[in-house]
């Protein structure tokens, strides 16, 4: 078939065209000069001839032209295909002629821009896998603020959810206002943007987020790449450390301040007066102690952190009832003193994994706080036994009790319901806080059962 329109229908129209217009040209030449001896005849013999040379000239040419034809539509068609990325198509180019070297050149075109385009794929697949693989979420975004490419973990840091993001526009699709403000920045500088950025919703997550200009090869700014990193827990604890800071630094605060006031009272003159002298230095001797109390806390409990951290403490199969009595005979003193009894109920068979010496300042403590808040007259009981495949060890009191809204907060270090009461009975507000980390220390949990005025049950979960 010829395409209309092709180079060989338009060839075949010229020359029929040409070959026309010559057979008239001939015709009408030979008419004049042959009009006297027998025209009619004339003519039509030199009809006859040009007809012949028509149809022996159109027979040739068709001969000639086709497979030239032939090869120019196959070369086209290579031509598209390569064009719309099918490069695995070769044209034959065995001859010397024109269109062998041309299919020659193309066949080599295909042949290399196939394996440019495999280069280019892997080197597309290993870019991919290295932002799918990152931590920290990455948007690259052009100067219109439309998305150039997003990450796994962009997505997910921004719950996005849906298919290809490419060519959106970021503010249509983050909900996020302080985030696309720093967006809008970022694309107005050429120098990196740092910020810290909080996400409403999805519980307030804090991001850190860099913004860097992506600049292309002539050196003009194509847009932005955004990295964010999800630090959230580490803004918790830098909050935590600061308030930590400043909790010890207040609980220190208050027996120095005691202290430097009464030892001015008597440099001033206190000291003359023997009965003044005398009370004053045992305030200063019960602070001293109570910085000594506060000091011996905080470092039992960075001991208990710092053992559990590096995984060296030390857990053994113990016999439960011994490290019972021996906590209960520690504050056996203590509870004689005000006047209250102490029981332990334990299974002598019953065992279980701990670090004793540490466990047993856990018990102390909790016996402590029990007595400290119980009447004279009432009675504490420390109960083990083995539940759901769990060692529990209750300490129970019938004292003051600790109203509702303080339970989750008590295990807090430097917490405390009453501080005034708390600071005269010689607390530290760390205590719950070392139980806590030490049952911790041992895989298991603490929690608390107390209403005000009903007393209180503290139990300590360990796994079997
Ligand atoms: P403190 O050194 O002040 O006792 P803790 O961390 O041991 O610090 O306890 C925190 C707070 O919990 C205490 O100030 C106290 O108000 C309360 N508490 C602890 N144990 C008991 C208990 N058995 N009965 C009543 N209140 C308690």
């Amino acid at each position: 078939m010829i395409r209309k329109g092709s180079l060989l229908s338009r060839w075949l129209t010229y020359y029929l065209l040409t070959a026309g217009l010559l057979v008239l040209a001939l015709i009408a030449l030979t008419s004049d000069i042959y009009s006297g001896d027998d025209p009619a005849t004339l003519r039509r013999n030199v009809e006859g001839f040009a007809l012949a040379v028509i149809v022996i000239m159109t027979g040739l040419a068709w001969v000639l032209w086709l497979p030239l034809a032939r090869r120019l539509e196959r070369i086209q068609d290579a031509v598209n295909g390569y064009a719309k990325g099918h490069y695995d198509k070769r044209l034959p180019a065995e001859g010397r002629t024109e269109l062998d070297v041309l299919s020659a050149d193309l066949n080599w075109m295909a042949q290399q821009l196939h394996l440019h385009s495999i280069v280019e794929r892997e080197r597309q697949q290993q870019q991919e896998a290295v932002m799918t693989s990152m931590i920290e979420g990455v948007i690259a975004i052009d100067m219109d603020g439309c998305i150039i490419s997003i990450n796994r973990a962009a997505r997910e840091l921004l719950h996005l959810n849906g298919g290809d993001l490419s060519g959106q526009l970021i503010s249509r699709i983050v909900r996020q206002d302080a985030l696309i403000q720093f967006i809008r920045r970022a694309l107005s500088e050429t120098e990196p943007v740092h910020a810290d950025v909080a996400l409403q919703g999805n519980g307030h997550h804090q991001l850190e987020v860099v913004s860097n200009a992506l600049i292309g090869p002539t050196g003009k700014p194509l847009g932005t790449l955004i990295v964010m990193n999800d630090v959230t827990h580490v803004r918790k604890l830098e909050r935590m450390r600061r308030d930590f800071v400043a909790n010890v630094s207040h609980e220190l605060r208050t027996p120095i301040t005691s202290i430097k006031g009464f030892m001015e009272t008597l440099l001033e003159g206190a000291l003359n007066d023997p009965n003044d002298a005398r009370r004053f230095i045992e305030i200063i001797a019960k602070q001293a102690d109570r910085l000594d109390a506060i000091i011996e806390d905080l470092l039992s409990l960075s001991r208990v952190e710092q053992d559990a951290e590096r995984g060296e403490l030390q857990l053994q199969e113990e016999r439960l009832a011994s490290v019972l009595q021996a906590a209960v005979q520690l504050s056996q003193a203590k509870a004689d003193a005000c006047g209250i009894a102490l029981h332990v109920h334990c299974p002598d068979s019953l065992r279980a994994h701990m670090n004793a010496p540490l466990f047993e300042q856990a018990v102390v403590n909790l016996i402590d706080n029990a007595i400290k808040h119980s009447e004279s007259g009432q009675a504490i009981h420390v109960t083990a036994d083995v539940q759901d495949h769990e060692v529990r060890i209750d300490v129970t009191d019938m004292g003051a009790g600790i109203a509702k809204e303080h339970h989750a907060r008590i295990f807090e270090r430097f917490y405390r319901v009453d501080k005034s009461r708390s600071r005269k009975l010689g607390s530290t507000g760390l205590g719950l806080s070392i139980v806590k980390h030490i049952v911790q220390a041992h895989g298991g949990r603490v929690s608390v059962e107390s209403s005000l005025g009903k007393g209180s049950t503290f139990t300590i979960s360990l796994p079997r």
